[in-house]
């Protein structure tokens, strides 16, 4: 049998259950192949697999001819590469030295990263399926861009874990939110109020202009303005804060657009009404724009949770739940105490932006998505495993800031991903399963350990 019909046998030993996905490899060096032919087996039988699976063929995630990596050193100071083996560039990128195989007389040929399916530079592999239901009720297959770790194997097995209990429950917001914040400088806190009452009596007709010009477009509207007033010594400073919402899109470059017009309304305004505005400006410090934060005003609030009986998990783990609840509160103080807010950051720091690499949907700086609170709790009988992602952002179908490629709009399709939501779902649904999977191994000791 040559490469091609092996891939073949192995991706209908996948779809039946036979094999896992991650043993692709390995059933193609049982099968005779020897490496690297065995790398480029595994990797297409995994795309036959999702191509079965989704009923999509991959045309835009392409698979290299040499879809594996090669190991070398520099002779001259030691240091290790492993590269790409279409990286014709086989010199230290430092002393310009030409390498050597690590192994003197050997190549070392390693997958991409595990469960590599395809794409150039980015690295996409497979990471299993989850199961969905509540707000979203879906099967996604998880595809993720990551590093050369055991990360998509972790949230495999987590989403396997977490699914025998059922499809994990999901609550998603109805809207993505977005805003942006006016800031006014006056020398006197009653010039501060007049301004203050003008804006107030004109917001019907600002909010009217903001809709129709910037705003409809995207489906978006303006849900709530919000007034603060802070002082820096003489300076009076006035907050207006415009809180937009969308139901697909991500709307921060509309509201943007749409807050400058409320700006340019309102300073007419101040002028004609003699209003002394020392500064009119666009106080982003105040309107969450990309600062790490729970409570961001940006994105969507995505929940994620699943409910095990105590008595299983407590099987599983080998020890009283008491000791993984002591577990979590010692890393959750952690968390709290070293960043100064309650949200832990653990796996998800990771696969959420892993996750954005993968869709390349906006916005691509994805800082205050990657925020998430684990949590544990036990009721009744039951341990709640759960993660909330309260500031996710993405505008599904594109916007302003940009296109979403055409290979990430057909891994999206392969994944099942047609919304906003299922974006937010899928999202949360494997940050919760690689957190779980990270806190199971970690009360079992078994992470980083050997054990
Ligand atoms: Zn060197």
């Amino acid at each position: 049998m040559d490469q091609t019909d092996i891939a073949k046998k192995i991706s209908a030993q996948i779809l039946n259950g036979e094999t896992a996905p991650w043993n692709a490899e390995a059933a193609a060096l049982e099968a005779g192949l020897q490496p690297p032919e065995h790398l480029v087996a595994g990797t297409l039988a995994r795309r036959l697999f999702l191509e079965a699976k989704s009923g999509i063929k991959l045309n835009h995630l392409v698979m290299p001819d040499k879809p594996y990596s090669i190991e070398y050193r520099c002779p001259r100071d030691g240091s290790h590469w492993i590269l790409a083996a279409d990286d014709a560039f086989t010199r230290c990128g430092m002393c310009d030295t030409p390498l050597e195989p690590r192994v003197a007389g050997k190549t070392s040929y390693l997958p991409l990263v595990n469960n590599y399916i395809g794409g150039h530079e980015d690295h996409f592999s497979y990471a299993g399926e989850v199961t969905v239901q509540g707000e979203v009720n879906k099967t996604f297959q998880n595809i993720l861009c990551y590093g050369p770790g055991v990360g998509h194997l972790g949230i495999s097995v987590g989403c396997f874990q977490l699914n025998k209990y059922g499809p994990i429950e999901i609550k998603v917001a109805d809207w993505g939110r977005a805003a942006r914040n006016l800031a006014f400088v006056f020398d006197t806190e009653s010039e501060r109020g007049k301004a203050r009452k003008l804006i107030k009596d004109h917001l019907e007709r600002i909010i009217e202009l903001m809709t129709e010009n910037f705003l409809k477009p995207f489906a978006g509207e303006v849900y709530n303005v919000d007034f603060l007033d802070k002082q820096h010594h003489g300076d009076r400073i006035m907050h207006c804060c415009f809180y937009t919402r969308f139901g697909e899109y991500r709307g921060h470059g509309c509201t943007s657009k749409a807050v400058g017009g409320a700006k340019n309304y309102i300073d007419d305004l101040f002028k004609e009404h003699n209003i002394a505005c020392r500064v009119s400006v666009i106080g982003m410090g105040r309107d969450g724009d990309l600062k790490p934060s729970p409570r961001n005003r940006r994105g969507r609030y995505v929940s994620a949770r699943q409910r095990i009986p105590i008595k299983e998990y407590e099987k599983n783990i080998g020890r009283p739940i008491d000791d993984f609840l002591s577990y979590l509160e010692l890393d959750r103080q952690g968390v709290l105490e070293e960043t100064g807010w309650p949200a832990y950051t653990g796996m998800g720091g990771e696969i959420i932006p892993a996750f954005y690499r993968t869709m390349k949907n906006n916005p691509r700086p994805y800082l205050v998505s990657s925020l998430q609170k684990v949590y544990v709790e036990t009721r009744g009988d039951d341990l709640l495993f759960g993660v909330e992602l309260p500031n996710l952002e993405v505008g599904f179908p594109s916007g302003p800031e940009g296109i979403v490629p055409p290979l990430s709009r057909e891994v999206a399709k392969v994944c099942g991903i047609e919304s906003s939501k299922d974006f937010a779902a899928a999202c949360a649904a494997i940050t919760l399963a690689g957190e779980f999977n990270f806190a199971t191994l970690h009360i079992k000791e078994k992470l980083y350990t050997g054990r």
